[in-house]
């Protein structure tokens, strides 16, 4: 299945060679990079970074990125994005996923 990307409004003529520089194609990397800064502490969506970027990427494989290259992670219960290893409360974490605000208050023994 080919993917169209949305050309660029902003393609840029070199006056002096006049050449056409081509836009380079955003790799799904580069793009979660681009996106990483804009999402981490808010909880918009992947969705909403494609369409102000135009761009058109598999939401899958850049959440895949935003995990493993940049270490941004959605929490599973308020949506918000924040830094990968905040969701994880270590071995045997039954609310893994979540960030603090959503997981119970931690039962004293
Ligand atoms: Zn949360």
């Amino acid at each position: 299945m080919e993917k169209e990307i949305p050309s660029h409004p902003h393609s840029r003529k070199d006056e002096q060679t006049m050449t056409v520089q081509f836009e380079p194609i955003m790799t799904v990397r580069e793009f979660a990079k681009v996106i990483a800064d804009d999402l981490d502490g808010t909880c918009d969506t992947i969705d909403s970074m494609l369409e102000k970027y135009e761009r058109n990427f598999e939401i899958d494989e850049l959440e895949a990125e935003l995990c493993i290259e940049f270490g941004l992670e959605r929490c599973q219960g308020c949506d918000w994005w924040m830094e990968s290893g905040l969701l994880d409360g270590g071995e045997n974490d039954e609310w893994e996923g979540y960030c603090d605000d959503c997981r119970p208050e931690e039962e004293e023994e």
